[in-house]
């Protein structure tokens, strides 16, 4: 086989055998095949797509190229949770431990943050004491005597996709469909599972921009995840606004504690309470979603969510006491008001801008070797509906090093869009996909 024979194929629209994606990926992982070829070859899966079975043997392929978690040794249905990623979603930190207080075993590996904010991983070391460098053996002892853990990806997992993924990213085909299910889905099949659920972002603030991408997103996603035996729900849900109010990683972990305690912001509290009911479902916890919502409902309002939390803080070896004192964790010299240079309704407020913001004070990171400050980020004051009179602050900036903060002010009120009526009130959970279809009929443009 030739590298060159297979670019041409995808070019010209062909399907590529099981044995030609394999050729391709080991090709690629091993060095035999240079990155030109390979950026052709993915250029021409942008263009061209791939079937479900080209998806899924990429998946398979990349899965093979490394290590694969067993978590045989954990008693009841494994369930794991994934996001496209967006701004301010601490959504892991709420949901792990709800989930886990419901019965359902949760054993996750999370990234670290590029660019916009920190990820899961970056988090939760904002808890004093938090080690996420778990060994594998100590991740499933914690998750069956505490029914939880989160450790930073570690081992020789998907190898293939951690080097297609940086090619990708520097070839501007990072935003690909099948690219992106197969990515994504290599990554939680590796991770050893038995079901997953998907948070598959649409809007300002996503990969996908527009319902419909995020609907064949998530359409491809579950198709892959099914044919290989892992039991995928994804829901469709907006990002027109950061999540919440909180952006930057020491302010998303209070921002998780108000929620775990039965209070914090209404979208936020709106969407764990989603996603951890489809994977109490999926866990075999509650036979209904509707079912599933009641129990998370109780687990919310009489604490059980918040001692769960308290308990997995403490056997990965944080200090628990952040729970009832948030001054135990990295705080910020200074808070600066950021006013709002115009008055209306607030229309919508870039996601990504705002993550930006949180970012030039520090709050996420340029380049991979690059180190983040806990304590910074952003406060969201005005979302999404709410009036705003010029002058008023619409956020609060947390700043440690003044460097970025003109910059940093400057963005955040960019972001914003004001009109003169209120904005109509859009769906934050915009379409359920299961291997059954698509629930919820959601407006397949915006
Ligand atoms: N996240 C991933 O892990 N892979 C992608 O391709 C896109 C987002």
């Amino acid at each position: 086989m030739r590298a060159y024979d297979l670019i041409l194929k995808k070019r010209n629209g062909g399907e590529l055998s099981v044995e030609e994606i394999d050729f391709l990926v080991k090709g690629y992982t091993e060095g035999s095949i240079p990155d030109y070829q390979m950026a052709a070859f993915l250029m021409a899966v942008y263009f061209r797509g791939m079937s479900d079975r080209e998806a899924v043997d990429l998946t398979e392929a990349m899965v093979r190229s490394g290590d694969r978690c067993d978590l045989g040794s954990i008693p009841g249905i494994k369930v794991d949770k994934h996001s496209t990623g967006g701004v301010g979603d601490k959504t892991t930190l709420i949901v792990a431990p709800l989930a886990a207080a419901a019965g359902v075993p949760v054993a996750k590996m999370s990234g670290r943050g590029l660019g916009h904010t920190g990820g899961t991983v970056d988090k939760l070391e904002s808890i004093p004491g938090f080690r996420t460098t778990l060994t594998l053996d100590e991740m499933a002892k914690q998750v069956r005597e505490t029914g939880v853990a989160v450790v930073a990806q570690t081992g020789n997992l998907t190898p293939a996709d951690k080097k297609l993924y940086a090619l990708r990213d520097v070839t501007a085909t990072v935003d690909s469909i099948p690219l992106i299910a197969s990515s994504v889905m290599s990554k939680k099949l590796a991770s050893g599972a038995d079901a997953v659920v998907l948070d598959v972002k649409a809007g300002s603030g996503a990969f996908m921009k527009t319902v419909q991408g995020a609907v064949d997103l998530a359409r491809a996603m579950v198709a892959v995840g099914e044919r290989r035996g892992l039991h995928t729900v994804a829901l469709v849900t907006g990002m027109d606004e950061p999540l919440g109010t909180a952006v930057g990683n020491a302010l998303e972990v209070r921002e998780a504690i108000d929620v775990l305690a039965g209070g914090g912001p209404e979208d936020l509290r709106e969407l764990c309470v989603n996603l951890a009911s489809y994977m109490v479902v999926l866990g075999r916890k509650a036979p209904t979603p509707a079912d599933a919502r009641r129990l998370c409902e109780e687990l919310l309002s009489g604490g059980c969510a918040l001692a769960k939390f308290r308990e997995w803080i403490s056997t990965q070896g944080g200090d628990p006491a952040v729970i009832e004192d948030g001054s135990l964790l990295p705080r910020a010299a200074r808070e600066v008001p950021v006013p709002s240079a115009a008055s209306g309704f607030v229309e919508s407020i870039d996601a990504e801008t705002v993550g930006k913001a949180a970012s030039l004070l520090g709050a996420g990171r340029l380049t991979k070797e690059s180190s983040i400050d806990p304590a910074v980020g952003v406060t969201v004051i005005k979302k999404v509906g709410m009036r705003v009179e010029e002058g008023e602050p619409l956020g609060i900036l947390h700043v440690n090093d003044p460097a970025g903060l003109d910059e940093a002010m400057t963005a955040l009120q960019k972001a914003y869009r004001f009109g003169q009526e209120p904005p109509p009130r859009r769906r934050l959970i915009i379409a359920v996909v299961t291997r059954d279809g698509v629930d919820g009929h959601p407006p397949l443009s915006t």
